[in-house]
């Protein structure tokens, strides 16, 4: 199937959002961050559409307008504009060089589908329509099982399993990947899994050195995490591993391969994309969020958002919001009471109150409030769920909620 729709965005953000909204929308897009390879691509997937941003380093928008409109071949690409400038003389000029439309930054899914439809119609493979590479979960069936292996500790996290498609994803290493990876080598699903690893807090890898899985002959281990200034990767998790090695010292046999991630929009296997997005917390932390099999699934387990108190230079919220939005299940860090949080402000983690409305804010369908603090109980945890169902009644939001706790597993 061709591409219907190409986008040229520098910014992953951005162009990761219009991707996710054309190809749910079921037209065949591509996301091009280089500029310069535009008119290669163009010359070989024809696109009915190129959505240009104007504002890029390297080859700039309007040129490449020009050039795709001053090109025999091309000229018929149809082009809307993109861009976050919208003094009449900058549309103007876009016009000129022959742009058939400018969509004004940032814009809402509503607003691109509508000028996206005017110009080239419908998606040739409409959703509903008989999928025609990818698998779609059969009716009522569960389409992903996410499961949770221990509990926050004073220097401890838990671990996220998430099964979707026949892969298997696991979420950082505290502890709990002992459990986890005990249990999935007994289930015998799978073969290989991604091992995505958000930072290297000790709370986050403490349990690095003892996966099970990394034991295991024939196992194949894709390990992904952020990149430190200064360091690598390979670096990072060879120091973990060595901190907690020693509790299990049988060698490792699985093959492993290492992947540095940063904010980007990455498929990593067909029809499964991952974004990882810089999280608000000290270090370089990354939070990750899951496109698969039509379900979308947000893992940020330690950040603090900003709430109402937010500066007008604080945009996390919204910056995030905005990638996140309509998620089908968002975990994250409501680390705090709303009354301990006062004290604790800019510490890297959130209230419960802030999370819950963020998660309203952005119209998530499931709620994981993730990283209590060891200090709480069960009572507190119990306390913290009411907290969020009371604020999502006051807004009128339908949004089951529940607090992380070990064996927690939902399906959806
Ligand atoms: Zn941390």
């Amino acid at each position: 199937m061709p591409t219907e729709v190409l986008i040229v965005d520098d910014d992953p953000l951005v162009g990761g959002l219009s991707y996710e909204i054309l190809t749910e929308a079921g037209y065949r897009a591509k996301l091009v961050r280089d500029s310069n390879l535009v008119v290669g691509l163009l010359r070989e997937e024809t696109p009915k559409l190129v959505l240009l941003d104007i504002l890029m380093p390297g080859l700039d928008g309007l040129t490449l307008l020009h050039m795709i409109k001053s090109d025999e071949l091309l000229k018929a690409t149809r082009v809307a504009v993109v861009s976050g400038k919208t003094f009449s003389a900058e549309i103007d000029r876009a016009m000129q060089y022959g742009a058939e439309a400018f969509i004004k930054k940032p814009y809402d899914a509503t607003t691109l589908m509508k000028k996206v439809g005017d110009l080239i119609g419908p998606p040739a493979n409409p959703p509903g329509a008989a999928p025609t590479e990818a698998p779609a979960p059969s009716q009522g069936a569960a389409a992903v099982k996410v499961r949770i292996w221990g509990n926050s500790a004073a220097d401890d996290s838990p671990v996220l399993s998430v099964e979707v498609m026949d892969r298997l994803f696991i979420f950082d290493a505290g502890k709990g990947i002992v459990p986890c990876g005990t249990a999935m080598l007994q289930e015998a699903r799978f073969k290989e899994a991604w091992w995505l690893i958000t930072h290297f807090h000790p709370d986050h890898v403490g349990g690095m050195g003892l996966n099970p899985l990394l034991r295991q002959e024939g196992f194949s281990l894709r390990i992904g995490g952020p990149r430190e200034p200064g360091s690598t990767l390979a670096n990072e998790l060879r120091e973990a591993v060595k901190r907690s090695y020693s509790a299990d010292p049988r060698p490792v046999k699985a093959a492993l391969k290492l992947h540095e991630l940063r904010e980007d929009s990455y498929e990593i296997i067909p029809h499964v994309r991952l974004t990882p997005f810089y999280a608000n917390h000290p270090g370089t932390t990354l939070g990750y969020m899951l496109d698969a099999a039509g379900r979308r699934i947000v893992f940020c387990p330690d950040a603090e958002l900003y709430g109402s108190e937010a500066t007008a230079h604080q945009d996390y919220d919204e910056k995030i919001g905005r990638l996140i939005r309509g998620a089908d299940l968002l975990i994250h860090d409501a680390r705090w009471s709303d009354a301990d949080h006062e004290s604790r402000k800019d510490q890297g983690h959130s209230s419960v109150s802030g999370t819950a409305g963020f998660a309203a804010d952005n119209e998530v369908k499931r709620l994981v409030l993730w990283h209590a603090d060891a200090s709480y109980g069960e009572e507190q945890l119990a306390a913290h769920e009411a907290a969020a169902a009371a604020l999502f009644d006051e807004r009128g939001a339908d949004i089951p909620v529940h607090a992380a706790r070990d064996g927690f597993t939902l399906e959806f």
